[in-house]
């Protein structure tokens, strides 16, 4: 019978420290593989040169790496990649780089398919197989770091946790890929240029709130009428607005970050002056910035971009009213790239 050998990127640097030891070997050799497998992401054992042969070839009968593959990349005509990222169970995920002048953009999945049911976004029709590792999120953004220094000649700038998947719902791995993310010891980003954004689920957001985490917030929020938001985001039935500011609130008077709102307007169901006071009146509890974003149809045509007009109501309003407002074009449309067309469609 095969034995099924173990990810060591599962192992923490202190287990791996301790594996050695039992080996009967110095616990020093550890933190030199716990380097390979971070900072300098080797794909396999025999990458690792100042490991002798015999302990790689130890480490190879003990442990596999599950690295993900690039399966297919994209590009688009705005310079925008699309990454078709294999993982090592052959399940598929999909990760974005966005260039603009001044900065690289990663967005990042973080589930395989989606534990959500936002009807307005591709990644929901795909159900949720699992969640991903640390490791795999962590990999996806080494793979589009290495892309931006390829292509733009710059290291990656930003993340945003925004690909595939709730972030929240997978919470734990997601703050371990950001540990690994940030620390000296993985790629030595600094979180105040990482946004993990979330359709807002209560209970995690005070546990981050409580976490005192560094890094920014982004709530979806697309609508901030009760009834309309359940209409498009059926999740809303279970953690209502009341909850979600409840929770914002108490994420404000933590961590003193402002909150910034991911906004689509569309036609016929929140292009109305009503749906705009309602929104002016959920971000005055808390210093927080709208950003209103392009939509970008998928298939069947039931959600539509709203008019030009209906989108300066939305700027005008905000605007008089204090609160700092970005329309966003979107980027990599013609390769399905764009915020909620991410389907693994290929
Ligand atoms: S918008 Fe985000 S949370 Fe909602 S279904 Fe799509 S991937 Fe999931």
């Amino acid at each position: 019978m095969e034995i099924k050998k173990k990810d060591i990127r599962a192992l923490t640097k202190e287990q791996l420290r301790q594996f050695f030891v039992e080996q009967g070997d110095k616990a020093f050799r550890g933190n030199q593989v716990y380097e390979w497998l971070w900072q300098k992401s080797a794909h396999d054992f025999d990458a690792m040169t100042n490991i002798s042969k015999e302990t790689r070839q130890m480490l190879e009968d003990n442990f596999v790496i599950n690295h993900i593959r690039v399966d297919q990349m994209q590009r688009s005509s705005d310079g925008t990649i699309k990454n078709a990222v294999r993982l090592h169970d052959g399940l598929i995920v999909e990760s974005v780089l966005i260039p603009t002048d001044t900065r690289t953009t990663a967005c990042v999945s973080s589930q395989v398919g989606c534990s959500l049911d936002c009807r307005f976004c591709a990644t929901a029709r795909l159900k949720r197989m699992r969640n991903l590792n640390p490791d795999e999120i962590y990999d996806q953004v080494v793979a589009i770091d290495n892309e931006s220094r390829l292509y733009f000649d710059r290291p990656l700038s930003n993340i945003v946790f925004m690909g595939m998947g709730e972030p929240l719902m997978n919470y734990n791995n997601v703050l371990k890929a950001i540990d690994k993310i940030t620390s000296p010891e993985g790629l030595g980003m600094s979180p105040k240029r990482i946004v993990v954004s979330t359709s807002g689920v209560p209970k995690i957001i005070k546990k981050m709130a409580d976490e005192e985490v560094k890094f920014g917030l982004a709530v979806s929020l697309h609508s901030a009428i009760d009834e309309v938001r359940t209409s498009i985001m059926p999740f809303n039935a279970t953690f209502p607005l009341k909850d979600l500011r409840e929770a914002l609130e108490y994420w404000y008077s933590k961590t003193k970050n402002k909150i910034t709102y991911e906004y689509v307007v569309w036609k016929g169901i929140n292009d109305t002056q009503e749906a705009v006071d309602a929104l002016v009146k959920f971000c005055k509890f808390a210093p927080s910035k709208v950003n209103l974003i392009e939509y970008n149809p998928i298939d069947d045509g039931e959600f539509q971009q709203a008019s030009n007009k209906a989108v300066e109501m939305y700027q005008n309003t905000l605007e008089r009213n204090g609160i700092t407002v970005t329309v966003r074009r979107s980027r990599g449309k013609d390769i399905d790239a764009a915020c909620g067309q991410l389907a693994n469609k290929q």
